[in-house]
């Protein structure tokens, strides 16, 4: 449902109003029912409005039995206060809203620091709405970079990264006019290769994309060894290609629990980081992260400037309005939690996500993929002799008990596999981990039980379901 459509025969009803909630008309008499998908002609009371719209989102999902999403589902109570103390505060206003706009600088820094900027006064960086700006930001940069080099009169720049890439990027190359260089999986590889993304670089490739970790099994893709591969394309053939850390989940997970771990500003290649602060950056949706090594990788026409304070300001993003609540919460976050306070928070989800993969395993009808060792994510498939039903019939019979695990089919090469993927978050404590194993147990007898895939449909039989 990417973009709605007009109203069809179905939405020309009208709403029902229980008569308890008419406030301008005691019980017994009835407020006049609102029409959904047309502005109602007159006024509701404040009381029945509220109501209605609150009726109507019982129907959604308990978001902390949501198992699909890596969005942060619960924060303390003083941030929410905080956030409802700003909710009319624009991002964009930093003259009107200094402090706003000092508290997304120290973020910046802070965040310039963990991820081992070498000189942390010469990153430079922004909030976003989310990683995907983030992302749309660093690939233009990086796209500018390639065009100040002067390619040939019609040139189309190319962008090189795993097939495992989330979305954002595909849309970043459709948006911008880059060709996406798409390096399949393969065998038990289910994200970027090195070697293959150096041997698809060339004079047109504005970088290459590494994500840490891949929203298919939560596995950190080899971004060290991914540098070494292009250091040694550039002693061969001279090509410098810069590389994009899409951090959305790892970036925040990674500092904290795998310091020795190599993926950031440490590496002289890696120009450029997002994360998503909604992640595991532990704050509601809203705020993401960009941050580029030093000004050199930010190309300084595309920073555009605001009034602040008399002076100005550089800003760079997509948007012009925007919310400064989700700011203040990560800031509020960063504070609260610091180092330690962060580390303990992901080494309890990652402890989860391993202990939970382990006990999954233990049923004995699965294969896990990976283990919740590197995000707290982990996906996992039917074992080769479980025949009677797929991940699609668990996914499906999961969502009765209110779970919600998602299964998918693997992009290319390995469209023969589909997989169950469970993302661990704060507030999805060890308790509510065995309740979820305790289900699926006893699910498995009757899913066992069940009309053989073969002999229901032949053409299930194969795993490929949309
Ligand atoms: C979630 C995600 C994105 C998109 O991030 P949003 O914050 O949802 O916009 C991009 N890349 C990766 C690897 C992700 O996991």
């Amino acid at each position: 449902m990417p973009l709605h459509k007009g109203p069809d025969q179905h939405d020309q009803r009208l709403m029902s109003v229980n008569p308890f909630y008419g406030e301008a008309n005691p019980v017994g008499g009835m407020t006049e029912a609102p029409p959904t998908h047309r502005l109602p002609d007159a006024p509701l009371p404040p009381s029945t409005a509220y109501q209605l719209v609150h009726d109507e989102l019982m129907l959604d999902g308990n978001s902390r039995l949501n198992l699909a999403t890596f969005v942060t589902t619960w924060m303390e109570p003083q941030a929410g206060i905080l956030m409802g103390e700003c909710r009319d505060k624009n991002m964009i206003d930093k003259d009107e809203y200094p402090r706003t706009a000092e508290l997304e600088r120290r973020c910046v820094a802070m965040l310039a620091d963990l991820w081992n900027a070498p000189d942390p006064a010469a990153a430079v960086g922004c909030s976003t709405t989310g990683s995907s700006e983030a992302c749309m930001l660093a690939g233009m940069a990086l796209k500018r970079r390639w065009s100040k080099r002067n390619p040939k009169p019609g040139a189309r720049p190319n962008l090189v990264m795993g097939i495992n890439v989330q979305v954002c990027w595909d849309k970043f190359c459709n948006f911008w006019e880059v060709e996406p260089r798409l390096i399949p999986m393969e065998g038990d590889r289910f994200h970027l290769d090195p070697q293959a993304a150096a041997a698809l670089c060339d004079e047109n490739t504005i970088g290459v994309v590494a994500i840490l970790g891949s929203t298919f099994d939560g596995s950190y893709e080899p971004v060290a060894d991914l540098c070494a591969a292009l250091d040694e394309l550039q002693e061969r053939t001279g090509l410098d290609i810069p590389v994009h850390v899409d951090g959305a989940s790892g970036g925040m997970i990674a500092p904290f629990l795998d310091e020795d771990l190599a993926w950031d500003f440490r590496l002289p290649r890696v120009a450029s980081i997002n994360t998503s602060g909604h992640k595991y950056g532990l704050v509601y949706p809203g705020v993401g992260w960009a941050l580029w090594r030093d000004h050199d990788a930010l190309p300084e026409e595309l920073v555009f400037r605001v009034n602040y304070l008399g002076g100005d300001m550089p800003t760079f993003a997509l948007n012009f309005s925007r919310p400064g609540a989700q700011v203040v919460a990560q800031y509020y976050t960063f504070l609260r939690l610091g180092r330690e306070g962060y580390r303990a928070v992901q080494q309890t989800t990652r402890d989860v996500a391993g202990r939970l993969a382990e006990r999954v395993e233990a049923l004995g009808d699965f294969r896990l993929l990976t283990r919740g060792d590197q995000l707290p994510v982990f996906a996992f498939t039917t074992g080769h002799d479980v025949t009677a039903y797929d991940v699609f019939d668990v996914s499906r019979r999961l969502r009765e008990g209110g779970w919600l695990v998602p299964a998918y089919t693997f992009p290319p090469n390995r469209e023969d596999l589909s997989v169950l993927r469970v993302v661990c978050r704060n507030g999805f404590s060890a308790d509510l981990a065995e309740l979820f194993v305790d289900d699926l147990r006893r699910l498995l007898p009757e899913l066992r039980r069940q009309p053989h895939p073969l002999t229901k449909d032949k053409g299930a039989a194969t795993g490929f379901h949309h």
